[in-house]
């Protein structure tokens, strides 16, 4: 008799993501009338840009509900090359393909690219679904750590020492999540010069783009860097953190021919295309009909990243990295004798404070506190830790 239990395939070993899963119970937790402040939501709370909706509403109401090309909408493709080309990116509508969320973009590149026998670079602290992604393509992760000093940048020789003949991917992620470090030109430009030499991809990840908050520094996207580095580099983007809509589930990506290929091949199997009047909503967002909008949630976002860091600053014991982007703060919670895990278990028990434990993305001894909330709630989410490091 066949053991059903047994799993042979390497897609059934995955862990669950931690960060859907604390932000998951948080809210089951205030659902059940419980005073629980949560910073884990990787996600904008500000509502989706009326002017979307209204794209989405007339699609629906003007029946593009049937299923489209499998890649994606050739209007939106159209747009996506657009703001590539705003980014330094020279591509074409072949070389996008437009998925359900900027995770399965990301899923299927690593997939499509990677297997067994093959290494891929990952900076320590990462997006913890990045290695779960490697895991399921049968590819070694090989872990960078990269430190606070040095703005949670990989340097050239910590690179040159982990290549081998296998290394065949380095992940980028800039503005990142969970350090809200941005990378300088000159970092971009040695990882740039790194897979060059050794025929290296690299797979960028550029969903915090627009969520930058010091005026001096500027997103830089490493396939504008220089034709050569173009040809090796999958740009990944999406919708959910600069337009506020997580729960639609766009993304996409642009990827060398050979590659796009592939990918498109596993989507069509996989998912056919990303829903269709979410597709005509999002031609709206690049055209720039919410601009407005997003800049007031930037600002936002600027404010709380301030008000944050004032207040951490007087909390003992705790040492943060002050964000460059996205919307989240690092903190290094070993000072108080505990682990990340067991920082985040407690804290939510005894002052339902709810935080990321950072074991996942590759930092043990380190929480992550997301912004994306109000500022009332940063005070008291504040008031609450203070007190818990305090004791
Ligand atoms: N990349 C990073 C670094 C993220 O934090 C997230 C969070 N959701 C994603 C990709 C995926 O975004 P989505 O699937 O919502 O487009
Ligand atoms: N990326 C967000 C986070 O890190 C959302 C959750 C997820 O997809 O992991 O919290």
């Amino acid at each position: 008799m066949q053991d059903l239990e047994q799993n042979y395939n390497l897609l059934g070993t995955l862990s669950p993501s931690a960060t859907l899963s604390i932000s998951a119970k948080a809210k089951k937790l205030k659902a059940q009338g419980v005073d629980v402040v949560s910073m884990t939501a990787g996600e904008p709370d500000f509502d989706t840009p009326q002017v979307i909706k209204n794209a989405c509403i007339k699609a629906i109401q003007e029946g593009k509900v049937r299923y489209l090309a499998s890649s994606g909408l050739p209007e939106l493709k159209t747009e996506i090359v657009k703001k590539f080309a705003q980014n330094g990116i020279d591509t074409k509508s072949e070389n996008i393909v437009i998925s359900t969320g900027a995770k399965f973009a990301i899923f299927q590149a690593i997939t499509c690219l990677c297997g067994e026998g093959d290494e891929v670079i990952l900076l320590a602290p990462f997006w913890l679904s990045y290695k779960e992604m490697i895991k399921a393509s049968g590819a070694k992760a090989v872990i960078v750590q990269t430190s606070m000093e040095n703005n949670y940048s990989p340097t050239r020789r910590d690179l040159e020492a982990v290549i081998t003949e296998n290394t065949k991917l380095i992940i980028v992620n800039s503005p990142n999540n969970p350090t809200g470090a941005v990378y300088s030109r000159e970092t971009l430009q040695m990882i740039a010069d790194i897979a060059i030499e050794h025929n290296i991809m690299v797979l960028s990840d550029e969903i915090y783009e627009k969520l930058i908050y010091d005026e001096k520094i500027k997103h830089i996207s490493i396939a504008s860097l220089s034709p050569q580095i173009a040809d090796l580099t999958i740009t990944v983007n999406g919708f959910s953190k600069a337009y506020a809509m997580t729960g639609w589930r766009l993304g996409y990506l642009t990827a060398p021919i050979w590659l796009t290929k592939r990918i498109a091949a596993l989507q069509s199997h996989a998912t056919s295309n990303a829903t269709s009047f979410v597709q005509y909503a999002a031609v709206s967002a690049l055209r720039g009909e919410a601009d407005e909008d997003v800049s007031k949630m930037i600002e936002a976002f600027a404010k709380r990243r301030r008000l944050i860091c004032n207040l951490l600053s007087m909390i003992k014991n705790i040492k943060f990295f002050v964000p460059q982007g996205a919307f989240y703060v690092l903190c290094d919670v070993s000072q108080i004798g505990l682990s990340g895990d067991e920082f985040a278990e407690q804290i939510l028990e005894k002052e339902d404070l709810a935080v990321i434990p950072c074991t996942a993305f590759g930092e043990p001894s380190a929480i992550r506190l997301s912004y994306a909330c109000s500022e009332n709630e940063i005070v008291e989410a504040m008031k609450r830790l203070k007190i818990f490091c305090d004791k």
